[in-house]
């Protein structure tokens, strides 16, 4: 038999309704606060990805799913939606009529990492990005949609990591210090901080290598070197969150894997699951629009590890599937021909129906009547076809009534939607 691709994962029915549950109380919030639904290919130029990505990071160095197609195009399955995004912005001039847009999707990414608990090659993001507004309440509106989000769906211990990178002004300074100590501390970097340090030096605060953490655990901290209007932005978005009681703390080591991230960094972190660990992660990108060829336009984002948050929220309230609302046991040729028609109108009347066609003993279709969690059971045979009336048999409280067939949908239609 031929399995699936290593890394990669079904998601069956029974853990389906704990994700339509969440992506339902995702969408409702975001809509309330005016961010609308976008739908992007999976597939984009490499190119795409390559530039706004950024050449020496992880994602497109070792991470992207390329290949040539048969005309030797070089395509990429998306490892994250902003890029595809901010593309669809720019290809339909969606800044022209008002550049202010906000945007959510749902939706599968495909890394190429080392699968492991939680790491998978296809996993989920709901993403979220507001393009063309600058003010620092935008910063704040994401953080807070997050921890609204995650109070929303019980997952408690939510507590947002913040920091800012700076912008093109002041980030060469700040950069300057680090690697004066990067230089310092040069041989104790594992092979990849040393290849960064030239590249992206940044990201070596980033690394997860204990050696690396501890010869930058006093590197200097960006927030120290920033512009006036850096420094301003980051103190609204601390004071508003304040306001807003959102829990933060500043976390000098944060940045972004990302290369096009401008001043505020964040990652929701939770401690629900015993470790904290980072379910979300975002930030500002002021630079990335008009570097893909866009207008000059300032632009911030986040997205959630939908894998992450299905997992904590599944085990802190369990999976309740929910049963039908009604099984129809027929018994005989001509009690399954009418159940057929009444099944169909039932369902759509809006109740959730099913039925056997096996031609089944009534046990039988009683054990998967249970098995589906049936409300009620409609039990009809050559004698209650005679006679013109079926059993109803309520499955909570099994007190069985007798109902004519005739007008039968109506009947139904009014007492399962009680
Ligand atoms: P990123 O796009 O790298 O900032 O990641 C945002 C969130 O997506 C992270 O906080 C993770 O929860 C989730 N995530 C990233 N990569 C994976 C993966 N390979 N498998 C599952 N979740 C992932």
């Amino acid at each position: 038999m031929i399995h699936l691709i290593r890394g990669f994962r079904d998601i069956l029915p029974g853990e389906v309704e704990l994700w339509q549950r969440i992506e339902t109380v995702a969408k409702d919030l975001f809509e309330h606060f005016s961010y609308r639904e976008i739908r992007i290919p999976i597939m984009e130029k490499t190119e795409l990805f390559a530039r706004s990505i950024g050449e020496d990071t992880d994602i497109v160095e070792k991470e992207m799913y390329t290949f040539a197609d048969r005309k030797g195009d070089l395509l990429t399955l998306r490892p994250e939606a902003t890029a595809s995004i901010v593309r669809a912005y720019i290809q339909h001039k969606l800044y022209a009529e008002d550049p202010v847009r906000k945007y959510y999707l749902v939706g599968p990414m495909f890394r190429r990492e080392r699968p492991q608990k939680g790491r998978y090659r296809q996993f989920y993001q709901i993403d979220v990005e507001a393009f063309g507004v600058a003010a620092p309440y935008i910063d704040v509106q994401m953080i807070f949609m997050l921890h609204t989000l995650f109070n929303r769906l019980g997952v408690g211990d939510t507590q947002a990591h913040l920091n800012s990178l700076g912008c093109p002004q002041c980030r060469p300074a700040y950069r300057q210090a680090l690697m004066a100590l990067l230089d310092k501390v040069h041989a104790q970097l594992c092979e990849d901080c040393r290849r960064r340090k030239a590249r992206n030096p940044l990201r070596v605060l980033d690394c997860k290598v204990p050696a690396c953490q501890q010869a930058v655990a006093d590197a200097p901290a960006i927030v120290d070197y920033l512009c006036p209007e850096c420094r301003d932005h980051f103190d609204t978005v601390t004071r508003s969150l304040d306001a807003l009681q959102v829990p933060f703390v500043l976390n000098k080591r944060l940045v972004r894997g990302l290369d096009y991230y401008t001043r505020t960094a964040f990652e929701m972190q939770t401690g629900a699951l015993g470790a904290q660990s980072a379910v979300a992660g975002g930030g500002r990108y002021d630079g990335l629009i008009e570097a893909l060829g866009g207008p000059p336009t300032p632009a911030i984002g986040f997205a959630i590890g939908f894998d992450r948050l299905a997992e904590i929220v599944g085990q802190l309230q369990g999976s309740a599937p929910s049963g039908i609302g009604l099984f129809i046991a027929a018994l005989g040729p001509a009690a399954q021909e009418k159940a057929f028609m009444w099944l169909s109108r039932l369902g759509d009347q809006g109740i959730s129906v099913e039925m056997d066609f096996a031609g089944r003993s009534l046990k039988a279709q009683m054990k998967r009547a249970d098995r589906l969690g049936a409300g009620h059971v409609l039990i009809l045979g050559d004698a209650e076809l005679q006679k013109g009336m079926a059993q109803l048999r309520n499955m909570t409280t099994k007190e069985q009534q007798e109902i004519a067939l005739d007008g039968l949908v109506e009947t139904l239609a009014r007492e399962l939607k009680k």
